[in-house]
C-alpha cells in the first residue's frame, strides 16, 4: 500500500479483485487487457481493445467497477472506456516458455505485397474476427496462435494446422486471420478443400490450369478449411502439395483447419502429411461450462437480448459439446420469445430446449423415418443408389443427424444409408453445416425433421 491514492494504481487494484470476482472467461475476454490511460476530475478513463469490450462493460460491470474504484479510492468517481487496440505481444500467450512462441517475434514478417488485386476473391465472411471469438482454456493457445499468424504471417509458424471437432471455431479462427491480414494488405484466401478440388477440376476442363496455378501461388496467405475432404482425392493432393511447397517457399502464409489431426488423416499422402507437421499444430477443445457460459453472454450481447444468468446457464449445462450448439440453443430461446412475445424465462427455456435433450429418438432408423417424411420421399430411397438433389439432400440431412444426434462414427453412417463411403458421408455432413450457416429456409426445414424424432 504504497501510493493508495495514485489512480493507476488504485485501478491495478481494482483489475486485481475483478479477477478474483469475475468468472474467468468473463475477465479475460473483457479485462484483462484493459489499460488505464487517465484520471480526469474524478473520470478514471480506461482503454479497452474493442468497440465491442467497450459496450459490454459499459452495460454489465461499469456499476461494479465503479463500486470498487470508489471504495479502493475513497471518493466519489466515474469510469468511461475508451477503444484503444493493442497490439497483442506473442509472450503474453499462456506458453511463453514455447521456443516456438518466441520465434514469432525474431522471424521478419513476409513484406506487403506487390500485386495489388487479385483475381480471387477472398472468400471472406467479414462477422467472423478475433474480436468477436471468446477465449476460453479450450481454445487459447489455438487463439494465441492464429493472432501470432495474423501478426507474422509467413514467419511464425508456417503451416499453422488447427483441428478439433464440429463447431468448435476452426472455420471462425480461419477467417479471423484472413479478416486481420486483408485489412493490412496481404492477398488472401479462404477456400474448403472441397473448393480447391472443384476449382482445380473445373480449370483442368477448361483449360485454364496454368492461371488456376497461377492465382493459388500469387496469395499471401492461404486458408484451407476442411482439410480431411482432401484425402482419397490423389490428384487434387498432388496440385495442393505444389501449391502448397511453392507457398511457404517464399514465405506465404498458409493455415490448414481439419476436424481430426494429421496423423488420422490416413488418406492423406505422407509428404503432405510431414509438410502439415512442418510448423505448428494446435487443437481446439470443448468449452467448458465457464467458457460456454462467458459465449452465451457474447451471443446474446451480440443479438441484442437480455438474457436471464439463470436461463444462460441452464443452456450452458445442458449444450456440453460445442458452440454452434449454444448458438443454436440460444437462438431458439430467443426466437421463440420474441414470435411469441413472452419474456425469456428458465421456465420458457426448458420448455423450448428440454425435449430436444431427452426425448429425442435418436436411432438411425428413426433419424431415417424422419428425414423421409419431412422431405416427402421414402426410406428405400434414401438408402438408394439415386443421386438426384430431390433424393441426396434428404440424405444429407439423415447423414448430418445421424453425426450430430446419434454420434455415430462416418462408417457406421455410411453402412446406414447403403452402403456408402464414409467419405461421402463427411462431404454431405459439411455440405449441411454450410447450408445451416447461409440458408435459413433450410435451417427451418432441419428443425422440423428434429421435431418430428420428438417421441
Ligand atoms: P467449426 O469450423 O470448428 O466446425 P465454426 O468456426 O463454424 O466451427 O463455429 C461454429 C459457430 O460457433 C460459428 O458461428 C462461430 O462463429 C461460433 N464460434 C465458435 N467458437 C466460438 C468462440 N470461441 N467464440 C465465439 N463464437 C464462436
Ligand atoms: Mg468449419
Amino acid at each position: 500500500m504504497e501510493r493508495p491514492m495514485d489512480p493507476e494504481w488504485v485501478w491495478k487494484a481494482t483489475l486485481g479483485e475483478l479477477e478474483l470476482a469475475l468468472q474467468r472467461p468473463i475477465y479475460e475476454n473483457w479485462l484483462k487487457d484493459a489499460r488505464f490511460v487517465a484520471y480526469e476530475d474524478g473520470n478514471y478513463i480506461i482503454a479497452v481493445r474493442n468497440s465491442f469490450a467497450q459496450e459490454w462493460l459499459n452495460q454489465r460491470l461499469k456499476s461494479m467497477i465503479k463500486r470498487r474504484l470508489e471504495r479502493l479510492s475513497g471518493r466519489t468517481v466515474d469510469v468511461s472506456f475508451i477503444v484503444r487496440p493493442e497490439k497483442v505481444s506473442v509472450t503474453a500467450t499462456p506458453m511463453p516458455e514455447s521456443p516456438l512462441l518466441s520465434l514469432a517475434q525474431d522471424a521478419s514478417p513476409i513484406g506487403r505485397y506487390q500485386h495489388t488485386s487479385s483475381f480471387l476473391d477472398a472468400n471472406l465472411q467479414a462477422d467472423r474476427t478475433f474480436d468477436n471469438f471468446i477465449v476460453g482454456e479450450g481454445n487459447r493457445f489455438a487463439y494465441a496462435a492464429c493472432q501470432a499468424v495474423a501478426q507474422n504471417p509467413g514467419a511464425a509458424y508456417n503451416p499453422l494446422f488447427i483441428y478439433g471437432g464440429v463447431g468448435l471455431g476452426k472455420t471462425h479462427l480461419l477467417h479471423a486471420i484472413g479478416n486481420a491480414t486483408s485489412q493490412e494488405g496481404y492477398n488472401v484466401r479462404y477456400v474448403t478443400s472441397e473448393t480447391f478440388t472443384n476449382e482445380m477440376i473445373e480449370s483442368i476442363r477448361t483449360h485454364t490450369n496454368v492461371a488456376f496455378r497461377q492465382t493459388y501461388r500469387n496469395v499471401d496467405i492461404l486458408l484451407i478449411d476442411d482439410i480431411q475432404f482432401l484425402q482419397g482425392k490423389e490428384s487434387t493432393q498432388n496440385e495442393f502439395f505444389h501449391t502448397f511447397n511453392s507457398l511457404t517457399a517464399a514465405n506465404k502464409q498458409v493455415v490448414i483447419a481439419s476436424d481430426r489431426p494429421p496423423h488420422l488423416l490416413t488418406k492423406l499422402e505422407d509428404r503432405l502429411l510431414s509438410r502439415f507437421g512442418g510448423g505448428l499444430t494446435v487443437d481446439l477443445a470443448p468449452p467448458d461450462l465457464e467458457h460456454r457460459i462467458a459465449i452465451l453472454h457474447a451471443k446474446a450481447y451480440e443479438k441484442g437480448v437480455v438474457v436471464p444468468e439463470e436461463v444462460i446457464r441452464f443452456i450452458a449445462e445442458i449444450f456440453p459439446n460445442n458452440v454452434r450448439e449454444l448458438q443454436g440453443a440460444l437462438n431458439r430461446v430467443t426466437a421463440y420469445a420474441q414470435l411469441h412475445q413472452q419474456p425469456i424465462t428458465l421456465f420458457l427455456a426448458q420448455k423450448i430446449l428440454e425435449p430436444h435433450q431427452v426425448q429425442v429418438d435418436h436411432s438411425p432408423e428413426a433419424i431415417l423415418e424422419a428425414v423421409a417424411k419431412e422431405f416427402n420421399i421414402t426410406v428405400s430411397e434414401l438408402t438408394g443408389p439415386r443421386r438426384t438433389r430431390r433424393i441426396s439432400v434428404p440424405r444429407q440431412v439423415a447423414m448430418f443427424l445421424m453425426r450430430d444426434l446419434g454420434q455415430l462414427s462416418f462408417p457406421q453412417i455410411g453402412e446406414f444409408l447403403g452402403g456408402r463411403d464414409h467419405t461421402t458421408v463427411m462431404h454431405g455432413v459439411t455440405k449441411v453445416e454450410q447450408n445451416l450457416q447461409s440458408d435459413p429456409v433450410f435451417r427451418e426445414k432441419l428443425e422440423r425433421v428434429r421435431v418430428r424424432l420428438k417421441q
